[in-house]
């Protein structure tokens, strides 16, 4: 398989964009080599410069739950583009989105539109400070919220892969007001909260961690966080940007049967457009500008050929609840397959799944935080990694990601995941 184009392209852009790339993990950087650059995509199919192509376990980190290029979802963007692409005005649609999510996650009463999960989850950390009058968070090492400040501490995804601790441009006064705990570790989140006592206004977390691998919630972690906040008066908010429509119509909420104060959302929310979300309960959201004063706005939330196609997305979703089961299926299918080769090559190994969400880690130890996914041979993950890709196998580009399976992929898709797998395996 040659990517000549694709390494011609990679020069070309780093003379332009920082490292080539308009999103870190992209550059390939913790795997070596070049990124592929994508001309288009279909099903479960992505296409190179070059023409190869490949088995897309990324799903553009999420979104394309249903597969590239969706049908329903292209004609949607193309009759609402010939009606302009943006007013700067309030819409039906938007309103039928709102309406939409209600009927479809639980703790939702109100919610505003925002254009990335990272608007969703700053804006949601936000309104917990206006509404509790406190100012510190506790969120989890190895989980991800987005790029705004407050988050770039001990964060996952990007930053675990590129191994960037601490990130020059934070300033000391907002990393102050971020306090970290491993993930899975009640008692720690208890203490500190014991140590701060009045002064957390949230704990943000990942309700299944997708940002340094797949990591599940240990049974009582979740309902123990949920005790925590009710007894010190401090917002619980699931980041269900990741988890969000992905692991059930509800999300995480549905799927572990935990209830959140506020959500964020994204990824799947826009059906591949940029879209994000934040919401909850009524008494809460309530402190959000126009209604209270905690200021939140965008020129180009709500847009409306992002909305569509949100719309068109969860919709089907919400439709055909047989989707959700036959992604778990498939998911499972491949966990049986990969877990029979991984075996029979006789090497330490871990994987972890929930739903759609699956990681495989070349690990002697369970991984259940990000210092057991930090630890794990990723050495070896590289290898393997580049070794699926020369057999048109398309994982995400670091240990640190879980997989996202789309529903597009075939079981002739997963059988050529599995045979590739054992190829790799035995040239590692
Ligand atoms: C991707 C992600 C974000 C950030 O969303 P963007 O749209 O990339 O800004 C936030 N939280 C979680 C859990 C994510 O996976």
């Amino acid at each position: 398989m040659t990517t000549n184009k694709s390494k011609e392209l990679f020069e070309r852009a780093q003379l332009s964009i920082p490292g080539g790339v308009n999103s870190p993990v992209r550059a390939f950087k913790s795997v070596g080599g070049t990124p592929l650059f994508i001309q288009k995509a279909k099903g479960a199919y992505l296409y190179d410069a070059d023409g190869n192509q490949y088995i897309d376990y990324i799903a553009s980190w999420g979104p394309m739950i249903l597969g590239h290029a969706y049908e329903p979802v292209v004609k949607a963007i193309q009759e609402y583009a010939t009606y302009s692409t943006s007013y700067g005005a309030p819409t039906e649609l938007e309103i039928r989105m709102a309406e939409l999510i209600k009927g479809m996650v639980p703790n939702v009463d109100l919610i505003r539109m925002v254009s990335s999960g990272t608007e969703a989850c700053m804006s949601a950390i936000r309104v917990a400070r206006g509404y509790t009058g406190r100012n510190k968070i506790i969120k989890f090492e190895g989980c991800y919220h987005g790029h705004a400040d407050s988050f770039l501490v001990k964060a996952g995804s990007g930053l675990a892969t590129l191994d960037i601790q601490t990130v020059p441009g934070v300033t000391g006064g907002v990393s102050n007001d971020t306090l970290t705990c491993a993930y899975n570790d009640l008692d720690a989140v208890k203490a500190l909260a014991q140590q701060h006592k009045g002064e957390i206004a949230a704990i943000i977390v990942e309700p299944v961690a997708g940002n340094m691998g797949c990591i599940l919630p240990q049974p009582g972690f979740m309902e123990g966080l949920r005790q925590l906040c009710d007894e010190e008066g401090i917002v619980f908010i699931f980041d269900e940007v990741m988890t969000g429509f992905r692991l059930a119509p509800g999300g995480a909420q549905e799927k572990l049967g935990i209830d959140a104060d506020l959500v964020t959302y994204g990824k799947v929310i826009g059906g591949g457009m940029p879209v994000g979300a934040f919401g909850g309960k009524r008494h809460i959201m309530e402190v959000v500008a126009p209604l209270g004063s905690v200021y939140q706005a965008g020129t180009l939330s709500g847009n409306p050929i992002a909305m569509i196609a949100g719309f068109t997305i969860l919709n089907e979703l919400n439709t055909n609840r047989g989707i959700y089961t036959e992604l778990d299926e498939k998911t499972a299918y491949l966990h049986r397959g990969l877990d029979e080769v991984l075996k029979a090559w006789c090497q330490p190994y871990v994987i972890n799944r929930l739903g759609s969400m699956i990681s495989v880690h070349f690990s002697d130890h369970a991984v259940t935080d990000f210092a057991s996914a930090a630890s794990a041979n990723n050495e070896r993950f590289k290898k393997y990694f580049h070794a699926m890709l020369n057999r048109g196998i398309y994982l995400p580009p670091s240990a640190f990601e879980s997989w996202f399976l789309n529903n597009a992929l075939s079981y002739a898709d997963l059988d050529r995941t599995i045979e590739a797998t054992r190829e790799c395996l035995a040239e590692l």
